[in-house]
């Protein structure tokens, strides 16, 4: 296997499963068939399974217990901590570059550890203990004032003072390409019509990034601005799935809850903070300053490029939209820093999503609701239809990369598919 000497697509980790496992002839089912999902790491087109790595001669030094890579999800490994895991990634960056000999000569090792992408099964990195959604992009917020109060007003009076965000739903996170059904839930047709009780009429999605946490501090300390980043192991595309006519008769007052937590979507890899050093861009300045444990020094955005696609079920597939990470208002050092100021504990493989993520323009809106304004401007797709929300069929797509200097990182896609309601 090559890899080019720039090539940081080295994403740690994700729990896989092999396909080749349900082959009762293979020859590695009889000893791993009670452990079918393991971690691994991607490089190209392939995936590097850490157990067989583990179970080598190659991961001696890395400061790690070997049975932490043996797990089925990232959690213990993520308890470790930023510097075991930063020494781990530095081990295999080493074994997996074109002039190490260790791995590339060993033809019996690589057979066994180096598994073709497409062979494998991908599932949600960590089991997500708790998982946050923030609401902290200024266009986003701006929007959804300007359609639900007016322009003049469009932000609410805390906005500007504190990331706002709410407790969500972590049992309903989903792999990539696990589909769901319409949700059903209750809502009202119209404003002046009694609640009806039916098949969510107003499905979309959320453009949104989330980041996995390493284990934080005990209850009742903080994690200052300064800290944060090394409590924050890595970055997934993700996909809040939101039922607005549920969501607007639910709400008040103490935020979603049914038109929220029926699915979430998630992609398998996560890029570390190390992988996207490069990437690292000013944030925008914050007028009015914000209260001192919320300031922060150095650039604290990220440069990533984000796309939604809607795929029709008859195979016509339209980008509905091209948005950025760096839009962002409130980043994720602040975010963490708010989570915490309080006193609330962070665990080891905890979510924390960004809230859709729009940008200035109308090709940058991160959800239907905002692309179509509220249905008054329906988007027109390639294969001549509109849509002012999602139908059954639709299959919607999110994918994310960074590209600088002829360095590239992918995050990869996760995309799910609307099924009928049931
Ligand atoms: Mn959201």
């Amino acid at each position: 296997m090559h890899i080019p000497a720039n090539d940081h697509t080295v994403r740690p980790w994700i729990p896989f499963q092999l396909k080749r496992l349900s082959d009762p002839k293979h020859p590695v089912r009889h000893f791993l068939a009670p452990i079918v999902q393991r971690i691994g790491t991607h490089v190209g087109d392939t995936v590097v399974d850490l157990f067989v790595l583990a179970g080598s001669d190659l991961m001696g030094t890395i400061g790690i217990p070997r049975v932490v890579l043996m797990e089925t999800s990232l959690n213990r490994l993520l308890k470790e901590g930023a510097a075991p895991v930063r020494s781990l990634r530095q081990r295999l960056m080493v074994l997996l570059s074109a002039d190490n000999a260790e791995l590339r000569d060993n033809e019996a090792l690589r057979q066994k550890a180096l598994v073709p992408a497409k062979d494998a099964v991908m599932h949600v990195a960590a089991n997500v203990g708790d998982y946050t959604d923030f609401y902290s992009s200024r266009q986003h917020a701006y929007n959804v004032g300007c359609m639900f109060r007016d322009p003049a007003n469009a932000l609410l009076p805390n906005w500007l003072h504190l990331p706002v965000g709410y407790h969500g739903r972590a049992s309903s996170i989903i792999a990539t390409e696990v589909n769901f059904h319409r949700p059903c839930g209750q809502y009202k047709p119209s404003p002046d019509a009694a609640p009806v009780f039916g098949p969510t009429r107003q499905l979309d999605f959320e453009l949104e990034m989330g980041f996995f946490t390493y284990e934080g501090k005990p209850l009742g300390q903080r994690i200052s601005t300064d800290e944060a980043e090394d409590r924050i192991f890595g970055l997934a595309l993700f996909n809040d799935w939101s039922a607005r006519d549920i969501q607007a008769w639910e709400y008040v007052p103490l935020g979603p809850f049914l038109g929220k937590n029926f699915a979430s979507s998630i992609s398998p890899w996560v890029v570390t903070l190390d992988a996207l050093e490069p990437f690292r861009v000013p944030g925008p300045v914050q007028d009015p300053q914000v209260l001192p444990y919320l300031q922060y020094a150095g650039n604290k955005h990220y440069d990533i490029k984000l796309e939604v696609v809607i795929l029709t079920s008859g195979g016509s597939e339209t980008v509905v939209s091209r948005s950025n990470f760096r839009h962002l208002y409130w980043n994720m050092a602040q975010q963490l820093a708010h989570h915490t100021v309080n006193g609330c504990n962070v665990r080891a493989g905890d979510l924390m999503a960004s809230g859709t993520i729009s940008g200035d323009t109308p090709e940058s809106y991160g959800s239907m609701l905002e692309l179509a304004w509220k249905g008054t401007k329906p988007v027109k797709l390639d294969d001549g239809t509109e849509r002012r929300f999602l139908e059954d069929g639709d299959t919607v797509i999110m994918r994310g990369f960074c590209e600088k200097e002829g360095l590239r990182i992918g995050f990869g896609e996760v995309r799910s598919t609307v099924l009928p309601a049931v």
